[in-house]
């Protein structure tokens, strides 16, 4: 007899509760894009092609009905999933290690260029997710270490890569010796018919999930990462300013010390800079903001709040000089650089200890980025 499993939410999904404290834990607030269409696919037991931009959360779109499905007490693989690189493969099992944390089941990676004997030991084991990359997951099956016959699925992830990296012979010698009754699942960042091929060869019937790159004018706009130090960055948007010397720059900050803060500093530096105040009235913020736009300003500093209610959708230039405190104010303000027909960029300074929160806000908002690294560190 089986019950009926006990359920929780994630925003419009419904998973196990498990998954559901380890996730909170970790931060995410709701599903992306393509998390909540991708994982009642995989909940109901079909199979998944699913593409959507980098940083959007793919990983977690499989391994969350993957740890759900996975039978802790059968001590032998259940679910594959392929990956480029070393570096993915940790990656992934890692993420699999931290979504299920309240799960009893284990995962390993599995890729070439160390020992055997480590690896060998956890299939032995019985670790019911495996995640590696096509050539060692091969030379594991040839010596009877991997056995495929108990899969439920197969994930090719980043399918794109594995395609661009010649994996092509490996990942279809690996699909050929995979159970037939199994669900298969393709992730991929871009949608090129290289992959779709596979997907056709290799699933049965697949739902194709596609996430559009984003709604309003987020293609015009380029998204930019730059990792700084606390300490450096005034000297990091020094460096912005001189690079888009012609343009306008608007800089973001949390608080209204942290403006007038900043605001002082490149006066000093004699800078032409102006900030937005709290204090201001809507009409003199927004005439300011004109002042700014015809060129008679350099760089208007801002926060959040300040800058609410105003028009700055045709700004070239926006720099979150602080991370933007919640996901909503990020995804507005990474979302409204672009002016009608340019390209507008927008550039986030992370700080030493914005690494999780960036990943976060990332995610959320369902656009790529670029990392730039800036001259200051590249010597
Ligand atoms: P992709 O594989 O699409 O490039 P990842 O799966 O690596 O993206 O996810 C990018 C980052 O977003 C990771 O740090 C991940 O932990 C985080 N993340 C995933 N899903 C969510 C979510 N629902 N909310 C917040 N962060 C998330
Ligand atoms: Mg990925």
């Amino acid at each position: 007899m089986t019950l009926a499993p006990p359920a929780a939410r994630f925003g419009e999904l419904t998973i196990h509760p498990d998954i559901s404290r380890a996730i909170a834990e970790l931060g995410f607030m709701a599903p992306t894009p393509v998390q909540t269409r991708a994982i009642p696919v995989l909940q109901a037991g079909r199979d998944l092609f699913a593409q959507a931009q980098t940083g959007t959360g793919k990983t977690a779109a499989f391994a969350i009905p993957i740890l759900e499905k996975v039978d802790a007490v059968l001590k032998r693989p259940q679910a594959l999933v392929v990956v480029p690189t070393r570096e993915l493969a940790l990656q992934v099992t890692r993420e699999f290690g931290a979504i299920g944390k309240y799960r009893k089941s284990h995962e390993v990676a599995i890729y070439g260029g160390v020992p055997y004997g480590p690896q060998e030991r956890a299939l032995a084991r019985g670790t019911q997710i495996v995640v590696g990359t096509p050539g060692r997951l091969l030379d594991h099956i040839e010596k009877g270490n991997l056995d495929l016959s108990g899969l439920f699925v197969v994930v090719l992830d980043e399918a794109d890569r594995l395609l661009d990296m010649g994996f092509a012979p490996e990942v279809r010698r690996l699909l050929r010796r995979c159970p037939e009754r199994r669900q298969t699942a393709l992730f991929s960042a871009t949608l090129v018919a290289d992959v779709r091929d596979l997907a056709q060869r290799f699933s049965h019937d697949a739902v194709e999930v596609a996430i559009e790159p984003e709604k309003q004018n987020v293609d015009s706009i380029e998204q930019v990462y730059v990792e700084v130090l606390e300490q450096d960055k005034v000297r990091a948007l020094e460096e912005l300013l001189r690079r888009y010397e012609t343009d306008q720059v608007l800089v973001f900050r949390h608080t209204k010390r942290g403006v007038d803060d900043l605001e002082e500093k490149l006066r000093k530096r004699k800078h032409n800079v102006a900030a937005i105040h709290g204090d201001m009235t809507q009409r003199e913020r927004e005439r300011t903001l004109e002042r700014f736009r015809e060129g008679d300003l350099h760089v208007l500093i801002a926060t959040n709040v300040a800058a609410r209610g105003l028009h700055i959708e045709d700004i070239s230039h926006v720099v979150n000089y602080d991370l933007p405190e919640d996901a909503e104010v990020f995804t507005h303000r990474v979302g409204r650089t672009g002016r009608a027909g340019k390209t507008g960029v927008a550039v986030t300074f992370v700080g030493e200890w914005d690494f999780d929160q960036f990943d976060q806000l990332r995610a959320k908002a369902g656009v790529p980025f670029r990392r730039e690294i800036l001259e200051l560190y590249d010597r």
